[in-house]
């Protein structure tokens, strides 16, 4: 399986539909600071699900949306092709070459295709579990990450590591149980006062 190229539109600081492609050997990506290399790198990972902002440098998703610049009005979708040549099957389908589309709208609306066809988050994530390419994977490591890393304090550590894992979602479901079990003990005293008076 091989990267074949990448197709940027309205994402980030890619206002207009720009496509690269991955020829044989090793692709390099040069340009001054601030041109949008690590931008290009995120749509890579963006595209194959990731659903951190922060970890895309952004406090919510529709940040990764084209925000405008001095001469361009901001945008309101973004979308980004991914497609690998998979003569090889390495990836687990019939396709000899696949493709994966993400679009987010500022409005929040979002949607996923693979091989042009509507598909949900949880088939791309499938798509790509195993092959050691995920969102998660560490087959791409943004600029900072292993010094983020390094110089991080045990705690941090300790979250950077179950956000890998996958169990950091796992814990914000279970500290909302928490809070909605304490407001429902809350209702159940305050029905045991009610029922008490009435008696
Ligand atoms: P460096 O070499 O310094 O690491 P880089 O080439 O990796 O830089 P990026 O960090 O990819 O550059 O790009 C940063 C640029 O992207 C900034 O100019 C920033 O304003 C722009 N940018 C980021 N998000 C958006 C957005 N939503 N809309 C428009 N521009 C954006």
């Amino acid at each position: 399986m091989k990267l074949k190229s990448l197709q940027i539109s309205g994402f980030k600081s890619f206002a207009d539909k720009t496509t690269i492609n991955f020829e044989d050997g090793i692709t390099g990506i040069v340009g001054p600071n601030g041109s949008g290399k690590s931008n290009i790198i995120e749509a890579v990972r963006w595209v194959m699900g990731e659903q951190s902002a922060k970890s895309l440098r952004g406090g919510k998703m529709p940040d990764v949306i084209f925000s405008g610049s001095e001469s361009r009005q901001a945008l309101n979708r973004a979308v980004v092709t991914i497609t690998f040549d998979n003569t090889d099957h390495f990836l687990a389908t019939d396709y000899t070459e696949v493709s994966v589309t993400r679009k987010l709208f500022r409005n929040g609306d979002s949607q996923y295709l693979i091989n042009q066809s509507e598909c949900r988050l949880k088939d791309v994530l499938n798509l790509f579990m195993d092959t050691g390419l995920g969102r998660d994977s560490f087959s791409v490591i943004s600029q900072g990450r292993v010094e983020e890393i390094f110089n991080s304090k045990p705690e941090e550590r300790r979250t950077i590591i179950e956000e890998v894992a996958g169990i950091l979602s796992y814990k914000q479901d279970k500290q909302k149980a928490e809070a909605e079990l304490t407001k429902t003990n809350d209702y159940l005293d305050r029905v045991s006062d009610l029922i008490a008076e009435l008696q």
